[in-house]
């Protein structure tokens, strides 16, 4: 496994700004990411490339706590991103090879089973919480 670069808030709020510039229709937007969702069927990871993580310390378990001050839910596509909470401190931070979005990316393990799960980054939504 490669080493991915920790991204700080500063440098996903550039990445969540360069995204929100992007009007291209692509391929990685015909099911809508606004929201956590299971990763679609239709959506083709080839063109997905990991460009960091959010993952503060890779031998420290990040907390479950989820961040919703305006009692949003886990996939209310209004949802804030809080890098610190969950699950955003478990995600990598990846881009389209074909129109540059960025979309956040982690994997829900269950007892028998795992998930992966992603969201579009989105500027809007993007918040510096400290934990
Ligand atoms: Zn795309």
């Amino acid at each position: 496994m490669t080493e991915l670069p920790k991204l700080d808030y500063a440098a996903l709020a550039a990445l969540a700004q360069q995204s929100a510039g992007i009007t291209a229709a692509c391929a990685c937007g015909t099911v809508s990411l606004d929201g956590w969702i299971s990763v679609p069927l239709s959506l083709d990871e080839e063109n997905l490339q990991d460009i960091g993580t959010l993952l503060e310390d890779p031998y420290a378990d990040p907390t479950f706590t989820e961040f919703h001050p305006a009692g949003t839910r886990y996939d209310a596509p209004d949802a804030p991103i809080a890098p610190r909470y969950f699950p955003y401190n478990r995600c990598t931070v990846a881009q389209c090879k074909n129109c540059g979005r960025h979309y956040l990316r982690y994997t829900e393990a269950g007892g028998y089973f795992v998930d992966r799960r992603i969201r579009q980054l989105s500027s809007r939504l993007l918040v510096d919480a400290p934990l």
